[in-house]
């Protein structure tokens, strides 16, 4: 029997440090589920599709931070500016700037981090850490007073080898620390999913985004 939303995001929440914030990955998922998970005390969620978030905001409670963790397509940013909480996977300056001029046209700032490549197969989105440093420390950035740059978000391979997890972690996260020395708005570090959070953790990410082990396996059927 699989045990239900409720028992796993408890189970979930007390192994992670407290100063680990837990993103309920919800993509595909009913509105029952989101409901469920909310029930239970959670309010952050993730997902990574534009539409469906934007379907699932209109329904559900209002202090609900909604997290796009997918990549992004440029003329969709618009319809999530009115409410996205943190955006994770911003891998162009463009983006930024798209971003930047849909939250002006709401008065608001929206909170971004910069996908890195980290992982080895290169089905990965992601920026390469020279062209991150290039974006931090660029005139350009300071002129976008509608989003904030507040970390790095990465994704390890899908492989069960540990020591490649690590290595690619850890490489993220030493990157992140050094970056932070100059750059004192970063604050988040995104790494880590169901199969890998806990050695994301140990390597220094303080925010997870785990969907199946909250929810179940995904139907993509459906
Ligand atoms: C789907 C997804 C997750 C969650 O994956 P699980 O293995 O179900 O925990 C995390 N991050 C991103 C970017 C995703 O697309």
């Amino acid at each position: 029997m699989m045990k239900g939303i409720k028992e796993n995001l408890q189970e979930i929440q007390s192994t992670l440090p407290e100063n680990v914030t837990l993103v309920a990955v919800s993509k595909t998922k009913p509105i029952a589920d989101l409901q469920e998970a909310y029930d239970a005390g959670q309010r952050v969620f993730g997902e990574n599709k534009i539409q469906e978030m934007v379907a699932k905001y209109d329904e559900l409670p209002k202090d609900i931070q909604w997290h796009m963790i997918g990549h992004l397509q440029s003329n969709k940013v618009k319809y999530m500016a009115h409410f996205v909480d943190l955006i994770h996977g911003v891998d162009s300056f463009k983006t930024l700037k798209e971003i930047d001029k849909q939250a002006k046209k709401h008065n608001r700032v929206i909170n971004c981090l910069l996908q890195a490549r980290i992982a080895k197969e290169d089905t990965k989105f992601g920026l390469p850490f020279s062209e991150i440093e290039a974006i931090l420390a660029s005139d350009e950035l300071k002129e976008l007073q509608n989003i904030k740059v507040v970390g790095l978000m990465g994704m390890a391979t899908f492989t069960d080898n540990q020591e490649q997890l690590e290595e690619e972690f850890s490489s993220l996260s030493s990157f992140f620390n050094q970056n932070k020395k100059t750059y004192p708005d970063l604050t988040i570090l995104s790494m880590g999913m169901s199969g890998d959070y806990e050695l994301a953790i140990k390597n220094g990410s303080n925010m997870v985004r785990i969907g199946s082990s909250i929810f179940g396996v995904r139907n993509y059927i459906a």
